[in-house]
C-alpha cells in the first residue's frame, strides 16, 4: 500500500450491504473500513446479493477504497475447553472465509479466544489448530490474529503469544497480526511514551513484516488494567497526541487503522479528519 495517504475508517454496519458500507465510509472521509460478519452473537449470516459486491467493488475501486479489515464475531472462542463451543468458532470462520472469497484480497481479523483455566500453552494450541482446520492454500483472504489485552483468560496478550500462535499455523502465507491500541496498552505495552520500543520488540518477537493493520483506539484505563474498554481518540489515558504518532510512524505508516471507539456517525468522521490532518503535517 502506498505512504502518500493515511489509510483510516472505522466499523461500519453491514445490515445495509456492501455498497451502502462503501458510500458510508467516503461519506466519514474514510478509505479503509471495517465490519462484523454476522451479529457479534454468531447468528446467520446474511446471504451474499452478488449484485451489491459487484457494485461495492467498482465504487471501492474508483474510490481507492480498502483494504477492508473484517471482523470476526468477538464472542466465538477458538479455543474453548468445550468441543461444541470450539466447532461452532471453526465452522463460523470457515463460512465467513468462504463468503469473503467475493471479495478476495482482504483481511480477516479474530480473537485468539480464551483459554478458560486450561493455561494458555493449551489455548495457543487449540487456537493454532482451528486456523490449520480452516485456512487453505486457495483462500484470497488473510486472517489477523488481534493483540489482546489479557482480560480473564484471554490468550494473545503479549507478543510472544500471538507469535507463539503464528509458528504454529502451517499456511504462514495467509496468517498476519492485527495490532489494537487499546488492547496492547491494557496489556502493559506503553504506546504513549515508548512507541519506539514497542515497534522494536513487536518486529523482535513477530516480525513487522506480519503487522498488515492496527486497531487505533484510546483506552479507558491505565496501562497493565487488562480491562479492554476503548474510549475515543483523545478522552482516554493514551490521548490523541499518542495516537496520532502512531499513525505517523516510518514503519506503521502504510498500515489500515480502524477506529473502534465509541462514537456515532459524527464522532467517527471528525476522529478521521483530526488525524488526517495531524498526519499531512
Ligand atoms: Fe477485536
Ligand atoms: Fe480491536
Ligand atoms: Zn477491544
Amino acid at each position: 500500500m502506498s505512504d502518500n495517504v493515511l489509510h483510516i475508517g472505522n466499523h461500519l454496519s453491514a445490515s445495509k450491504g456492501y455498497l451502502a458500507m462503501g458510500e458510508e465510509a467516503v461519506s466519514l472521509g474514510a478509505n479503509v473500513f471495517a465490519f462484523f460478519t454476522r451479529n457479534p452473537r454468531g447468528g446467520k449470516a446474511k446471504p451474499i446479493d452478488e449484485k451489491d459486491v459487484a457494485a461495492f467493488l467498482a465504487y471501492a475501486k474508483e474510490h481507492e477504497i480498502g483494504p477492508l479489515v473484517v471482523h470476526a464475531p468477538y464472542t466465538l472462542n477458538p479455543c474453548a475447553a468445550k468441543e461444541d463451543l470450539r466447532r461452532f468458532a471453526r465452522e463460523t470462520m470457515a463460512d465467513d472465509l468462504a463468503r469473503l472469497e467475493y471479495t478476495p484480497g482482504n483481511y480477516y481479523n479474530f480473537h485468539p479466544g480464551s483459554h478458560v483455566g486450561q493455561g494458555a500453552d493449551k489455548g495457543i494450541e487449540l487456537c493454532a489448530a482451528l486456523l490449520n482446520a480452516v485456512l487453505r492454500e486457495d483462500q484470497h483472504t488473510m486472517l489477523l490474529i488481534e493483540t489482546m489485552s489479557g482480560k480473564g483468560t484471554e490468550i494473545g496478550r503479549t507478543f510472544e503469544e500471538v507469535r507463539a500462535i503464528y509458528d504454529r499455523v502451517e499456511l504462514k502465507s495467509h496468517v498476519g497480526v492485527c495490532l489494537d491500541t487499546c488492547h496492547i496498552w491494557d496489556g502493559g505495552y506503553d504506546v504513549k511514551d515508548h512507541l519506539d520500543d514497542v515497534v522494536e520488540e513487536f518486529d523482535a518477537v513477530v516480525g513487522l513484516d506480519n503487522l498488515k493493520a492496527i486497531h487505533l483506539n484510546d483506552s479507558k484505563n491505565p496501562m497493565v488494567a487488562h480491562k479492554d474498554r476503548h474510549e475515543k481518540i483523545g478522552e482516554g489515558f493514551i490521548g490523541l497526541e499518542a495516537l496520532s504518532r502512531v499513525t505517523r510512524h516510518p514503519k506503521l505508516r502504510h498500515l489500515p487503522f480502524i477506529l473502534e471507539t465509541p462514537n456515532e456517525h459524527d464522532g467517527y468522521a471528525k476522529e478521521i479528519a483530526t488525524l488526517r490532518e495531524m498526519w499531512a503535517k
